[in-house]
């Protein structure tokens, strides 16, 4: 018995690249859509919220004299990008998928309800939701937790390029520890970095717990699945 039904995976964009390179890593894409696989095979019904931040981001831009506002736009952009790419992934092995777009993108894809979503998932699609909150100044970990929360997700898992919340920065200092549970009020208290604040402060009022997780380690997201302690849970 799979220990979730229905998951929410946030993916960052930053990890679909090479490691520090730009753009799509078809290596990237197919490991990453074989995780998922293993997961809708078990029954589980997978929503995806895909990043951008490998192909653009709003406050880089800005940093480099783009309004902020048409940066974020860009970024959304990249989102979509991103979600038709692994769309296409997981066609080609089999697996179904639709993406949902926060703002009108036909003919790419259907714009998002909750409705589509819901059925989608019911008909054991994948459904990756594609171009962020559509808003500039947010994230797509705000996206992550809105969308798991609006389909009633019961988790949100956080595939990223660390294995979990440390106490500090694990690449500057060695005596970092890494949580293996870790509460809401403790994030708060040792200002400790899950996921944006914006979103992070969604997840804690509506008691979603999130486990942020190292998705380039193959079988990572079945064990999570299977109920193993894998990266950190927050709840
Ligand atoms: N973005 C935005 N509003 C959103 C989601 C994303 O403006 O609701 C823009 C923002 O510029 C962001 C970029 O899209 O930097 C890519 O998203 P994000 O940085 O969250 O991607 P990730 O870090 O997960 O790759």
């Amino acid at each position: 018995m799979a220990n979730y039904n229905r998951i929410l995976l946030k993916l960052s964009g930053e990890a679909l690249a090479e490691k520090d390179k730009t753009g799509i890593s078809y290596q990237k894409l197919e490991q990453f859509t074989n995780e998922v696989a293993q997961v809708v095979k078990k029954g589980v019904q997978v929503g995806i919220v895909v990043g951008g931040g490998n192909i653009f981001r709003g406050v880089q831009g800005a940093k480099r004299g783009f309004s902020r506002v048409r940066g974020d736009y860009m970024g959304m952009l990249a989102t979509i990008i991103n979600a038709l790419a692994f769309e296409d992934q997981f066609e080609s092995i089999g697996i179904k998928a639709k993406v949902l777009t926060s703002t009108f993108m036909e003919p790419y894809a259907e714009r998002y309800t909750r409705q589509r979503a819901i059925n989608a998932l019911n008909d054991n699609y994948v459904v990756i939701f594609a171009g962020g909150t559509s808003n500039p100044y947010f994230t797509t970990d705000s996206a992550a937790a809105l969308k798991a929360l609006e389909i009633n997700a019961d988790v949100l898992l956080k595939g990223t390029n660390v294995d979990g919340v440390y106490s500090d920065d694990p690449k500057l200092n060695p005596n970092a520890i890494r949580y293996d549970e870790i509460s809401f009020d403790q994030v708060i208290e040792k200002q400790l970095r899950v996921m944006d604040l914006t979103a992070f402060t969604l997840c804690k009022e509506n008691n979603l717990p999130i486990v942020v997780f190292d998705i380039h380690t193959r079988g990572n997201l079945l064990k999570i699945i299977n109920g193993e302690k894998v990266g950190t849970l927050v709840s």
